[in-house]
């Protein structure tokens, strides 16, 4: 039989190989490292952790990244269960020896007799074949470099340039209100694509403070190659003059407060739609290096965003990731040339987990594949397939970044009340639905 060819032996490729095997189909793995390195990487071990040595909440009730670690335990993941026989003692959280983990997956996959390794770097994209392509968000430039010349260049970015998404229940429209700078637009959706949160003069001095003295991260060694001054994050706009921001995403201009029409408001936050549910609004232009504790006391500083609850903080990283909503389709095939399925983090997920769960279902498509059925991606109702399908369809296309699994990603159940005050109820429910759908694809293959 054909081998599957992974291109990655990182979270995502890792997680991919295993599955393909358990379904009785040869892989060949090619991985760079040691021989090529990357700044984040140390070692030449399969699977590493780069930064923290957590897979986050494993409350698999009340938590979207949780469900998703039940979804990939329920299908049989290589990654969770050597995550599970590595567990350090760190609350509700699932944190690993990340040494000892990292060995572990490599030890399993070298056992493997159905997977060869193949050390070495890939530069080009074969025409022909079954391959997956799990290069993540370090992607060496060569293959980069071969990928944009298949996509066009806009189509992979090095940069994410991270604004925060706020969960669309959270905002106060007592205080905030729908409208599109000078009403633009030919349709009243259109005309209220945006939520304007307005600021006196008082309030933008004290929140160019708080923005100034707020900790932030600093880029990694080697990280900034490439940056570019269109997406500064919004703290360096600030340190470059106070007025930078009321002249830049915050201008008050072309808009009318709808409570007070009188109030000329000093300066405007404005939220955009990130995903065709409407449950997702990302705050424009304010892309931010600010660590994640100080991000959420800043801007709740944002009249109407007092009681924001924050789907995703906002950040800006070295990171190769497709415009998937584009050029990927449902089965995680490339548009041009199907015979490249992409997963991990360079399709546009964001996290260790997301990207070994995009390699969980790119391995299992592409078994299927090898098998000649199909295997279509688990319903939306599930943490799995809500994130493959925003990935590829449900997001912005335009404005896509990267994105955690999280609960704004669901269908919501209308019978269900909404507001953080729901959120007992309502989470108990979009995770067990998720449980009995997910079990109810798995049953199916
Ligand atoms: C600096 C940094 C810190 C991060 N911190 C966190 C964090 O704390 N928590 C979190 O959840 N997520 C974090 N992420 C995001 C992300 O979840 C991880 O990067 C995750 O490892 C992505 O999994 P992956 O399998 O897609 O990519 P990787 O795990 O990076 O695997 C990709 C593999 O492909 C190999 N490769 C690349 N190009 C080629 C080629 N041309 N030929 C052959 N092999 C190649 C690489 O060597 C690597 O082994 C971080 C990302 C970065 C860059």
């Amino acid at each position: 039989m054909e081998p599957v060819h992974i291109i990655g032996a990182g979270l995502a490729g890792s997680e991919a190989a295993w599955q393909i095997t358990r379904r009785g189909v040869p892989v060949v793995l090619h991985e760079m490292r040691p021989a090529v390195e990357t700044f984040a990487h140390k070692s030449g071990d399969f699977a590493e952790m780069v930064c923290s040595n957590s897979f986050r909440s494993d409350d698999d009730v009340m938590n979207a990244v949780g469900q998703l670690h039940w979804e990939m335990r329920a299908a049989g993941g290589l990654i969770m269960e050597m995550a599970g026989r590595h567990r350090l003692p760190a609350g509700g959280a699932l944190a690993v020896d990340r040494e000892a983990f990292s060995a572990a997956v490599t030890q399993m996959l070298r056992a493997e007799p159905l997977v060869t390794i193949a050390p070495g770097e890939i530069t080009q994209l074969p025409d022909t074949g079954n391959w997956i392509v799990a290069t993540g968000p370090l992607t060496s430039d060569a293959l980069a470099h071969a990928i944009r010349g298949v996509t066009g260049t806009e189509a992979l970015a090095f940069f994410d340039a991270i604004a925060p998404i706020v969960h669309a229940e959270t905002i106060d429209m007592s205080v905030a209100w729908e409208q599109s700078r000078y009403d633009k637009g030919e349709t009243l959706a259109e005309q209220k694509a945006y939520i304007n949160c307005p600021m006196t003069k008082d309030e933008y001095e004290g929140f160019i403070d708080a923005l100034l003295a707020a900790e932030k991260t600093e880029f990694h060694e080697g990280e900034t190659a490439g940056y570019f001054d269109g997406c500064l994050p919004i703290e360096v706009m600030a340190e470059r003059g106070r007025e930078t921001l009321r002249h830049g995403p915050m201008k008050p201009v072309g808009l009318t407060n709808a409570h007070k029409p009188q109030d000329k408001p000093y300066a405007v936050v404005q939220l955009r739609r990130d995903n065709a549910l409407g449950t997702l609004y990302n705050i424009v232009g304010f892309q931010t290096k600010m660590k994640y504790g100080a991000q959420t006391q800043v801007f709740r500083m944002i009249p109407g965003l007092q009681n924001a609850s924050f789907a995703r903080l906002g950040g800006i990283h070295r990171n190769s990731f497709l415009n998937s909503p584009t050029l990927l389709d449902d089965r995680m095939r490339l548009r041009p040339r199907p015979n490249l399925r992409f997963a991990g983090q360079v399709t546009g997920v964001e996290g260790y987990v997301e990207s070994a769960a995009m390699g969980l279902l790119a391995g299992r498509m592409a078994a299927a594949q090898a098998l000649r059925r199909d295997l279509p991606p688990p319903p939306f109702t599930t943490a799995m397939g809500a994130l493959v399908n925003h990935i590829t369809g449900g997001a912005e296309a335009k404005t896509f970044q990267p994105m955690n699994v999280n609960f704004g990603l669901f269908p919501p159940l209308p019978e269900m009340r909404s507001g953080r005050r729901g959120r007992k109820d309502r989470y108990p429910a979009y995770t067990q639905r998720a449980k009995d759908d997910f079990s109810a694809w798995l049953a199916t293959q």
